[in-house]
């Protein structure tokens, strides 16, 4: 049977994930935690509640409904999806997943990581995708702006083609697994610096380390880094979808606050559902 895998456990993953299994087809949410919805205390703008609903409680009752109906749930982070012989290879901490189509549903655009020359810098030096740019830092220094899974896997891409990586931490504790041969810094971060291009980062304490390039991997990956290594267009960080939901990029859909628009739950679920029927007839092509 196909496999929709969809990113992000929210409402809009959800919602696809009840319209996939509904439409025949496996569907498989992988999902991190409890997302924008989890945080709300009481929504009463929703569709059919008398009384205010807890964000929490909507949220259990959308997983219960999907896994009820035949989704698979599995809460994990994604790290990456790359192009398989047959539609993608989703890769996430605990293994990787095969999918004839993917929704990606992860909510809203990672915030960019306040730190001066970060904007600046964006294409001249600063990259938010090492599968993209790595080729172009071949045999020099980089480093990875990160503390997290996804930082690691940024390095991972990195670490064959450049002459040294260095993860920068930003004052965090240095992850538990390093892969060989990358370099840890955990002192603060103040800014990005460089003339034309990039050259070097500035530590809080007044010191810094020649690099000729910094890779963006903050925090946990969104549809946006995803959607960008994919070569889906982006508007700012939100993703371009068409009305139902597909990208430019065939196979890979979108819905929910990633998209932009309205950041609410009626629209993440009527995303949700128009995505999940876009990629239902797109797998039965
Ligand atoms: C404080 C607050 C109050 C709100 N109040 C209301 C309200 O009253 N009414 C209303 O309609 N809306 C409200 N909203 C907005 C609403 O919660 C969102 O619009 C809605 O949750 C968006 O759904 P989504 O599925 O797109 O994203 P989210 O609900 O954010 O879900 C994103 C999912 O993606 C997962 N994810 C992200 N990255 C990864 C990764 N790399 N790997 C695996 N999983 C990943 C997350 O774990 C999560 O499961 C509120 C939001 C907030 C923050």
């Amino acid at each position: 049977m196909p496999n929709i895998v969809i990113i992000g456990g929210g409402p809009a993953g959800l919602s696809a994930a009840i319209y996939a299994v509904r439409a025949g087809m496996q569907a498989t949410v992988l999902y991190k935690d409890g997302g924008a919805l989890a945080k709300t205390d009481k929504i009463e703008n929703y569709f059919g509640f008398i009384e205010p609903v807890s964000g929490a409680e909507l949220l259990e009752r959308g997983q219960k409904q999907a896994e009820r109906l035949g989704a698979v749930l599995r809460q994990t982070e994604v790290t990456g999806i790359e192009y398989a012989a047959q539609g993608f290879t989703v890769k996430t901490a605990d293994g990787v997943f095969d999918a004839d189509a993917v929704i990606l549903a992860t909510g809203s655009p990672r915030a960019v990581p306040k730190i001066e020359g970060v904007a600046a810098f964006e294409g001249r030096g600063v990259s938010y995708c090492a599968i993209c740019d790595a080729f172009f830092y071949r045999g020099k220094d980089v480093a990875v702006l990160g503390q997290g899974e996804y930082a690691l896997e940024e390095a991972r891409v990195l670490l064959p083609v450049a002459q040294s990586v260095t993860l920068l931490t930003d004052g965090s504790e240095a992850p538990a697994d390093l892969p060989d041969g990358l370099r840890v810094e955990t002192r603060k971060v103040s800014a990005i610096e460089g003339d034309e291009l990039v050259s070097r980062v500035a530590f809080a304490e007044g010191e810094s380390l020649r690099v000729s390039g910094v890779f963006i991997a903050y925090g946990t990956a969104g549809s946006g880094d995803f959607a960008r290594k994919l070569g889906a267009q982006l508007d700012g960080t939100r993703i371009k979808t068409n009305a139902d939901g597909s990208t430019a990029v065939p196979g890979l859909f979108a819905a929910g606050d990633c998209t932009g628009g309205l950041l609410q739950v009626a629209k993440a679920v009527a995303d949700g559902a128009e995505a999940a029927m876009s990629a239902v007839k797109f797998v039965r092509k």
